[in-house]
């Protein structure tokens, strides 16, 4: 039976009941508007942990743009009704209230690991995803914590930084799931308009690209992004921010490909920001 509690009191309580008779708490923070990415964390979670909690909270710490906030969709009912069929035990909705009651005055501090990339285009967005990830596994305490491969540089962050503060939680990443035509899943997918749709899976083919060169031999990452960025159409309703090689763990540039890399890509569709990324391993050097 699902429950929703939307205050943090109420969370502790029923997670203590479920700790004693379940086991092990299974937890997947969400800022809501569900989709078949989350519903794949979801049931990852069903299969891995004795109970799966839920959160739906729209942080706006991790938001550098009013208007993307005050857009970013909320259909409340629909999620918790996902979250039913789907078996998770617990759902955690609370207000931003009930989060911030004051404004706070810790935030936590992101190293090099939000230099580039969205950390770059977005400042403070990590600051705010590390702090809000943070609160939330001191108010639930989870055994197992699962987040999606498509925000990369998400999952590189909460597993420093739960190796960095000892917070005692397992990370596990799971992969991006897709539309039949390739675009990564997202919440925001529901803001492209019609004419908009079809070219936002652009930067999957330009990823793809650059991993087919990287496993082809290819090694100059300034050459192999410079030319699969022109896969992007010119097109006044599309702007490439960034299409980049990195290094798994700290996101860092890579110059000259010799190990597994991340390309990571941003894609401005008309109003709406996609992001999206593709492992790429070079050929085994004979
Ligand atoms: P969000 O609600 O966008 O903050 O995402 C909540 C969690 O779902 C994060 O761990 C995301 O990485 C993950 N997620 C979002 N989209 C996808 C997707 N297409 N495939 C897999 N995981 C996803």
């Amino acid at each position: 039976m699902l429950e929703v509690v939307d205050t943090i009191e109420a969370l502790r309580g029923r997670v203590a009941d479920h700790r004693r008779s379940t086991g092990s708490i299974g937890f997947v923070p969400t800022m809501g508007a569900l989709h078949a990415g989350h519903a794949s964390l979801i049931e990852r979670a069903r299969r891995k942990s004795g109970i799966v909690v839920v959160s739906i909270f729209v942080n706006p710490l991790q938001f550098d743009r009013a208007d993307d906030l005050e857009r970013y969709p909320r259909p409340l009912d629909a999620d918790v009704e996902l979250c039913r069929r789907l078996g998770v035990a617990l759902v955690f909705a609370p207000s931003v209230a009930e989060m911030y009651p004051v404004k706070p005055e810790f935030l936590v501090q992101v190293g090099r690991l939000a230099n580039h990339l969205c950390g770059k285009h977005r400042p403070g967005h990590f600051e705010g995803v590390a702090t809000v990830v943070l609160k939330l596994f001191e108010i639930v305490r989870p055994d197992e914590a699962y987040f999606g491969e498509k925000d990369a540089q998400q999952l590189a962050v909460v597993r420093r930084m739960v190796t960095d503060f000892n917070v005692p939680v397992r990370i596990v990443g799971v992969p991006t799931v897709r539309e039949p035509d390739g675009l990564a899943m997202s919440s925001r997918n529901v803001r492209l308009n019609a004419a908009e749709r079809p070219l936002a899976t652009s930067l999957y083919t330009a990823l793809r690209k650059v991993a087919a060169d990287v496993q082809a031999g290819a090694t100059s990452a300034p050459a192999i992004t410079g030319q699969e960025a022109t896969l992007i159409p010119a097109d006044e309703r599309l702007r490439l921010e960034d299409l980049e090689l990195v290094d798994p763990d700290d996101f860092q540039p890579v110059e000259t490909v010799t190990d597994p890399v991340i390309a990571a890509g941003a894609l401005w569709v008309g109003n709406t920001r996609l992001i999206d990324n593709v492992r790429c391993t070079p050929r085994a050097r004979s």
